[in-house]
């Protein structure tokens, strides 16, 4: 598509939502993904057993933004899965978050009211009114006891850091329950869509105007790209500025080793996701997919996620010196005129799925008014 004015850099949510809004109000689209295949992160497939499975760890899409709600109903039918994650904790298995179940379990308890977890909570919470790191955030939110045992060695796995090298924001998000709730989100709207994610997104870009090129690097045709109104990038920001500021620290990510392994049994694993809190298995979690949605098969697959960093890089890793590389470069992205960072790694944050529609709606909504604004001044 040589006239494209759109151009877009990545097809997972950011790029095809923006893909798609522009298509539709007539602009030509042209996107480039370097992989062999649209939906970014979310892509999913049926496997060898005949099960749904996400290339990229269990999505589960929950959201309280009735207009993300509402436009991904657009593309797909959905049923409703309120996801639950239990906790392998020194071989007890224990709901997470945290609720009076999960006390009960760990500590040989027998509290049935709120009131008593409120006591509990309160009896082990340290009291500290500023956490200043991801440690002393999860001690003023759980206490030393829970901490030790679910969150101080499962956060070193995950980041390879412990959490008093985290910033507070990682472990301030821990929710906790008093009651028995084992829902692991409370959003108003939580559901995986009917055939998938990555039908989805082929519905986003089916479109006249949209064209897809895969297996295609950016960087290595960048050159070749010109006569574009505006140029939306989803990759990762360091990237974009050929690591101009990551001479001396460069910015991190962690990275998912997904290790897949068929076993030829109905059932693995009594729950579609089991963390391991502990330090006896390097694993983070095990992931049964066929739970989602309740597929039948002979046979079961299996996913066990080992954090890494190495690999694709998945989760920026929230510390303040890598905040302050990422402020450099995004003082160089804030001057190009008609490029536009979009996305998890674009923006070096970490998105839900709900987060990253909305982010490009919003910035289609804002630019396509600044566009109605140029044209009716002009045409004044
Ligand atoms: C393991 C894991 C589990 C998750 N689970 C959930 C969940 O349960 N619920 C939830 O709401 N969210 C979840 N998320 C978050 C979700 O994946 C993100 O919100 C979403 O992927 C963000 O979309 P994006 O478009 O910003 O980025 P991406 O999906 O990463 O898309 C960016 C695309 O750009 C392409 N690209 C990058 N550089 C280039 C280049 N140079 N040239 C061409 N193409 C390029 C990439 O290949 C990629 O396809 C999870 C994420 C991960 C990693």
């Amino acid at each position: 598509m040589k006239n494209a004015e759109i151009i877009i850099i990545g097809a997972g949510i950011s790029g095809s939502v923006l893909a798609e809004r522009y298509a539709n109000s007539g602009k030509k689209v042209l996107i480039i993904e370097k992989r062999n295949h649209i939906a970014g992160n979310c892509y999913d497939y049926i496997d060898e057993n005949g099960i749904m499975v996400s290339k990229y760890g269990a999505h589960l899409f929950h959201t309280n933004f009735p207009e993300v709600w509402e436009y991904v109903n657009r593309f797909s039918e959905w049923y409703p899965w309120e996801h639950k994650v239990l906790a392998n904790v020194e071989g007890e298995l224990v709901p997470i978050p945290v609720n009076i179940t999960t006390v009960n379990k760990l500590f040989g308890l027998s509290m049935t009211r709120e009131k008593e977890m409120e006591e509990w909570l309160k009896d082990n919470r340290k009291e500290i009114e500023e956490p200043a790191n991801g440690e002393e955030a999860a001690l003023a939110k759980v206490g030393p006891v829970l901490y030790e045992k679910m969150f101080k060695h499962y956060t070193k796995k995950q980041w390879d850091k412990y959490p008093h090298e985290l910033d507070a924001s990682v472990l301030n998000r821990i929710p906790v329950r008093t009651n028995y709730d084992d829902r692991y989100f409370t959003d108003t709207y939580q559901a995986l869509p009917k055939k998938g994610y990555t039908e989805i997104f082929r519905n986003m870009l089916d479109h006249p105007n949209i064209e897809v090129m895969l297996n295609v690097d950016y960087f290595d045709i960048k050159e070749q790209i010109e006569g574009y109104k505006k140029l939306f990038y989803t990759g990762p920001i360091d990237r974009f500025f050929d690591f101009k500021h990551s001479l001396k620290d460069k910015l991190e990510y962690r990275s998912i080793n997904f290790v897949s392994e068929t076993i030829n049994q109905v059932i693995y694993q009594e729950n579609s996701v089991i963390n391991y809190a502990g330090t006896e298995v390097d694993f983070t979690r095990i992931i049964e997919y066929k739970h989602f949605g309740n597929q039948q098969s002979e046979k079961t697959t299996i996913v066990r996620e080992y954090s890494t960093d190495e690999g694709e890089p998945y989760y920026p890793v929230p510390t303040q010196k890598n905040q302050l590389i990422y402020e450099r470069y995004k003082e160089e992205a804030d001057k190009l005129l008609d490029v536009y960072f979009v996305g998890r790694l674009a923006n070096y944050k970490y998105f839900n799925m709900d987060q990253a529609i909305k982010n490009a709606l919003d910035l289609f909504g804002s630019l396509n008014q600044e566009c109605m604004a140029l044209t009716n001044s002009k045409a004044l």
